[in-house]
């Protein structure tokens, strides 16, 4: 939560920004759009009507993005990176019954055909905690972090192989095109274009691999059963909102599954047998989407 200060703050560089005019749609640049949320009088959440991104407006500029990533963004236990004695008990029970235990992720990996041994491209890793976890439960993962803190701390501390900077992922995606999984967890909320996220899964993936992203579920399925969760979901932290409209246009030609979890977990093990264009229910709070490109 913000404080008050960091919120009139906020709020001032946001209107600020509104007086300056518009930038389009920070996914694909169109400017038509319809507004399906405010908050403040000051900022709105717009759906942009050619790829169906809803984003927060006024957008931020991509420098500030990164700026704010590399000290100012904390959320709870995600970024609060654990100190030495923490994070050895957290080693040796491999992180069971923790916020961020993964066993349900590797087993998600697994459902979908993702066996130990093979790779995974961890995107977003923070500080290392989900990427140590599946590479502890056999598999070759790679990673990528924006936060240099805390892809210093996944490396130094978990020894994590961890990119940094976005120039990197990119030769690296360049050279690179044989990962199994390209896996995302809470993090295309936060990035300036969800779209060249994929393009950047699309290279580092082996025909026939495995997009996997989980954000807030931003679809208007979960606004009708939780308008206030949802509600919360978009604002100064998670300037997207990932919704069902904007995976299936993203991946429309490609078989793909969107649902939501827990719920969906039995479905996605009977699509990944026989890969078509499912979507599955949209009332739980967390939205998955995946592609076999
Ligand atoms: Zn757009």
């Amino acid at each position: 939560m913000m404080n008050l200060a960091e919120k009139i703050g906020y709020l001032a560089q946001q209107a600020a920004r509104r007086l300056v005019g518009a930038t389009g749609c920070p996914n694909c640049g169109h400017d038509g759009f319809e507004t399906r949320d405010r908050k403040a009088l000051i900022t709105e959440l717009r759906d942009c009507s050619r790829c169906r991104l809803m984003y927060r407006y006024p957008t931020d500029p991509v420098e500030d993005s990164v700026d704010f990533y590399q000290e100012d963004y904390a959320q709870g236990f995600t970024t609060d990176m654990p100190g030495d004695a923490a994070l050895v008990a957290l080693k040796k029970d491999r992180f069971a019954g923790h916020e961020k235990d993964y066993a349900p992720l590797i087993a998600l990996a697994e459902d979908l055909g993702i066996l130990p041994g093979m790779r995974i491209f961890d995107f977003g890793c923070s500080w290392g905690f989900g990427s140590w976890q599946f590479t502890q439960a056999g598999y070759d993962v790679k990673s990528f972090e924006i936060s240099r803190p805390r892809a210093r701390y996944a490396r130094e501390k978990l020894g994590v192989d961890v990119i940094d900077d976005v120039d990197a992922l990119a030769a690296a995606s360049r050279l690179d095109s044989s990962c199994d999984l390209f896996f995302s967890n809470h993090v295309l909320e936060h990035v300036p274009s969800p779209s060249d996220a994929v393009a950047t899964a699309r290279r580092l993936l082996r025909p026939g691999g495995l997009f996997v992203a989980i954000t807030p579920n931003g679809s208007l399925g979960y606004r009708d059963v939780a308008p206030e969760s949802w509600h919360r979901f978009w604002g100064k932290v998670h300037p997207n909102m990932l919704n069902d409209n904007f995976w299936v246009r993203e991946f429309a030609g490609t078989p793909h599954f969107i649902g939501n979890l827990p719920h969906s977990r039995a479905a996605l093990a009977d699509w990944a047998s026989a890969p078509g264009q499912v979507q599955d229910s949209q009332q739980g709070d967390q939205l998955i989407c995946v592609a076999r490109v």
